[in-house]
């Protein structure tokens, strides 16, 4: 019998749940509601729960099963332990010992932005590379940054925490952090509306972003259209997420800079506006970084955390 391995990512309205061969291959993905009432207490018993049916269902022995690894939101750190993940409702707990107690199975956890970025370097966009950088532009920015093959989580388990270097000086608007000029509050999906909203607001420039609904969507249609608001949005993004990510490498080193979130959708046209600061600003031997868009979508949660808890065999 073939060896199984559960990835579970939790995020703030569904858990999504993967069983997968050791090879990643996915057999079965599925989900269930996130219950954060009650201080998110149900959610660990709910994963439990249907693992273990799961495991019922397709008639296994827990000796051919590797274990669960799981993505939860906001730092975990390396022993298993959450301080506090506002959106479920947890407070302080050891995620792994709990988890571990109810599946009776070996469990691994890390950071949701973390174990996407390795689900990615597995199975998706940075596939054949061992060193990558990911980022997620979706409603923040997430990231994960993987050296020789190995997510690097820190001390307290905020590594990658990209989105939150700061990149702007003169910001009077708070991020969700509480500082002020972090990457999120410009590249983020979120972040590119406020800065179209910013842009429009200082002058009667012709644009189509003037008319309907301003979303990052939007935004990417009328860059792909040739408006000249639109790219001078895209220019600033791009400004500072290329400088960022230049930063970053010349710590890291990658091979590989995948970008992800629901951003990615507008595609590789959002290469042409990171690259140019990426290249300005970053060290020569760190220039000729691959940029790649990320394949995994919603999945890349649910084969990295998979991948956690495989590790290296
Ligand atoms: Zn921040």
């Amino acid at each position: 019998m073939n060896k199984i391995v559960f990835g579970v990512d939790v995020g703030g309205t569904t858990v999504k749940l993967g069983v997968f061969t050791a090879d990643g291959t996915v057999i079965e993905k599925w989900e269930i509601p996130t219950r954060t009432e009650e201080s998110g207490s149900h959610i660990l018993p709910d994963v439990a729960e249907s693992i273990l049916r799961k495991i019922d269902e397709m008639g296994y022995d827990k000796e051919n099963i590797i274990g669960v690894g799981i993505g939860t939101p906001g730092p975990v750190q390396p022993n298993g332990v959450v301080r506090r993940a506002v959106n479920l409702g947890w407070g302080y707990m050891n995620l792994v010992e709990i988890l571990e107690n109810l599946v009776g199975l070996p469990v691994k956890a890390g950071n949701d932005a973390n174990v996407a970025a390795l689900g990615e370097m597995w199975k998706g966009g940075g596939q054949g590379f061992s060193d990558i950088v990911a980022v997620t532009l979706g409603t923040g920015v997430g990231g994960g940054v993987i050296v020789q093959g190995k997510l690097v989580a820190g001390a307290t388990g905020s590594g990658g925490e990209i989105g939150h270097i700061n990149v702007e000086e003169n910001e009077e608007e708070a991020c969700g952090c509480g500082c002020k000029g972090c990457l999120e509050q410009y590249s983020s999906a979120t972040g590119v509306v406020r800065l179209a909203r910013k842009r429009l607001a200082m002058d009667d420039k012709p644009s189509m972003l003037r008319e309907g609904e301003l979303s990052a969507r939007s935004i990417w249609d009328a860059v792909k259209a040739g408006d000249e608001v639109a790219i001078e949005v895209a220019e600033r993004f791009g400004h500072y997420l290329g400088k960022c990510l230049a930063g970053v490498a010349a710590v890291v080193n990658p091979e590989a800079i995948v970008v992800g979130g629901g951003m990615s959708k507008a595609g590789e046209i959002m290469f042409e506006y990171i690259k140019p600061a990426y290249q300005r600003f970053s060290f020569h031997a760190t220039k000729d970084v691959q940029f790649k868009l990320a394949q995994l979508g919603n999945d890349a949660g649910i084969y990295g955390a998979a991948k956690l808890v495989i590790g290296d065999k």
